[in-house]
């Protein structure tokens, strides 16, 4: 990763105080998203610890997810899989629920969607207490798959969501 990506992506990161509730500093990366080559040199970096690690398929958590793994699964030439919530998926599904601070939530993907030697990178726009990336873990080893790791643009040191994950390589372009 070139020495200043995550300094640029950083600068592109709005800090919205109490969005979508009181208390929460959501991190907006519609900025980030808008400048072609912040947006590109982020993807890269996103990309770079996993090439050459035989990574087959993302898996993309919904819903800003989705708008990283895309581009890293044709990146590492690897599948795209969705990660959806509930009742979102047309097929068979897989599922599993987790607590988030205030309420319970589920993900789910396609049964048929990765199979055991499937090497999956678990890809999200942001690790807050690692919830999230943690059920998706449990999702693809529901399926027999492999994960090998966690990527994220942005995460939050200060939650301590790397805790949660703690035989996986996690990957970020910016900490705070
Ligand atoms: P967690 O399960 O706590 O790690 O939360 C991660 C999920 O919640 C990701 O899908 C993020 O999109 C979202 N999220 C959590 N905190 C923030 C935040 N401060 N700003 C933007 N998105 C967040």
């Amino acid at each position: 990763m070139s020495a200043n990506v995550g300094q640029r992506v950083a600068a592109t990161i709005r800090d919205v105080p109490d969005f979508p509730v009181a208390g929460v500093v959501f991190k907006d990366i519609t900025p980030m998203l808008g400048d072609a080559t912040v947006f590109r040199d982020a993807i890269e970096a996103m990309a770079e610890p996993f090439l050459g690690t035989s990574v087959t398929h993302v898996l993309a958590i919904e819903s800003r997810g989705f708008l990283f793994a895309s581009p890293l699964a044709l990146a590492m030439t690897a599948g795209l899989v969705l990660a959806r919530k509930p009742g979102r998926l047309p097929w068979k599904t897989s599922r599993v629920s987790y607590d988030l601070e205030y309420r319970a939530d589920s993900l789910e993907v396609h049964v048929d969607s990765l199979s055991p030697g499937d090497r999956v990178l678990i890809v999200d726009d942001v690790l807050a207490t690692g919830g999230t990336a943690a059920a998706a873990v449990r999702l693809v080893e529901q399926l027999g798959a492999t994960p090998v790791g966690v990527c994220v643009l942005i995460e939050l040191s200060f939650l301590g969501g790397r805790a949660r994950l703690p035989d996986l390589p996690v990957h970020r372009v910016v900490s705070y």
